[in-house]
């Protein structure tokens, strides 16, 4: 065990870490949700987010008994929306299994939906003081700089790699060091122009010893995202918008939207004859992949529902709102962005 690193660690921990809502609590329950809000998603912007969840859901019990579409609604513009429905069926579970007492057992909180490697090392540390690694890409990548570890940071199967190297280090405080690992890789050992000079353990560290810095961590570039195009329909019948429920799996599951049209469908279909007004592209960029959507306003007819009919659209599952009702259902942030475009104001 290197004392040393970890001792020089917390000491920088406690006069640096900054302020946020969930390092004033060691609840299990605010510590997980702030973990699964922080997932690919900025501390400056989580913290609204997370104040404004607590109050609406300040136990397990209440997010366990509140609808998917309210939980939803309290995600909405944080993106990634299936976190949001995994922390709401953990809840569930912790309800029904635990009585809505959080599980101490590192196995059985392994057992909540969605707590994958990462988020059980946060919870079991933090608020349980248990020494178990929790390894992110910040945590990798100090690692990585600070063994000089050639292994991809990338590759999931790598993982453990990186957990061991933290567990060789593990002091009796897994609370504080977890954090600092985490608030290092966030404030100094950064993925560009890392401030080696300002690092608390640079005298200890591989790569800066070594003046290889620039070549860790290692990481394949990744591919290109694929480009999706789509004709964003907003039909219009008796001054109100069609709006439909995406499916229960998939991207952007059970939010609302418009109906897209894949642009290969589009003359296919024959939408082309129809009387319509198209706006100019807009983009939404997931993990993955990237949607450009063409927002057109049509109004509703007979000839578009066989339009529609032929592109595969179910009429049936098409519900018409007035604008002014809009804001009373989850929208997902892309087709915000369509709606946008004809001015329809959602707040
Ligand atoms: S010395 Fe530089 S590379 Fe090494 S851990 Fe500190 S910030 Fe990262």
């Amino acid at each position: 065990m290197n004392t040393n690193f970890a001792t020089l660690l917390i000491d920088w921990f406690e006069e640096n870490k900054r302020e946020m809502p969930w390092r004033k609590t060691s609840n299990p329950y605010c510590i997980w949700v702030s973990e699964v809000m922080l997932q690919q998603t900025q501390v400056a912007t989580v913290i609204p987010y997370y104040i404004r969840f607590m109050e609406r859901f300040p136990t397990v019990m209440d997010l366990a008994e509140a609808t998917l579409e309210d939980v939803h609604q309290y995600w909405q513009g944080l993106g990634y929306y299936r976190r949001g429905e995994n922390l709401w069926k953990g809840a569930k579970v912790i309800a029904e299994r635990w009585q809505g007492e959080f599980p101490r057992d590192p196995k059985l909180v392994s057992e909540i939906p969605g707590v994958g490697p990462y988020t059980l090392g946060a919870i079991c540390s933090i608020a349980f003081h248990l020494p178990l690694p929790a390894v992110d890409g910040n945590v990798m990548r100090v690692m990585s700089r600070w063994y000089c570890l050639s292994d991809d940071i990338g590759v999931a199967k790598n993982r453990k790699i990186f957990e061991a190297k933290v567990m060789d280090n593990m002091p009796d405080d897994p609370n504080r060091f977890n954090q600092g690992l985490m608030e290092l890789g966030a404030l100094i050992c950064t993925p560009q122009n890392p401030k080696c000079e300002e690092c608390p353990v640079k005298s200890l560290c591989q790569a800066y010893q070594t003046g290889t810095v620039n070549d860790y961590p290692v990481k394949e570039k990744k591919l290109k995202k694929v480009e999706e195009k789509y004709y964003a329909l907003m039909i219009e019948k008796d001054h109100k918008i069609g709006m439909i429920k995406r499916p229960e799996d998939g991207l952007l599951a059970n939010l609302w939207g418009v109906p897209l049209i894949p642009e290969k469908k589009w003359q296919e279909a024959g939408f082309e004859q129809l009387d319509f007004i198209e706006f100019d592209s807009v983009n939404h960029i997931f993990t993955h992949k990237k949607w450009r959507m063409t927002p057109i306003t049509v109004k509703w007819s007979k000839s578009l529902i066989e339009c529609m009919n032929r592109a595969e659209i179910n009429e049936d599952e098409i519900v018409y709102y007035d604008e002014s009702k809009l804001k009373d259902i989850p929208i997902a942030t892309a087709f915000k962005k369509v709606l946008k475009c004809v001015q329809i104001k959602l707040n």
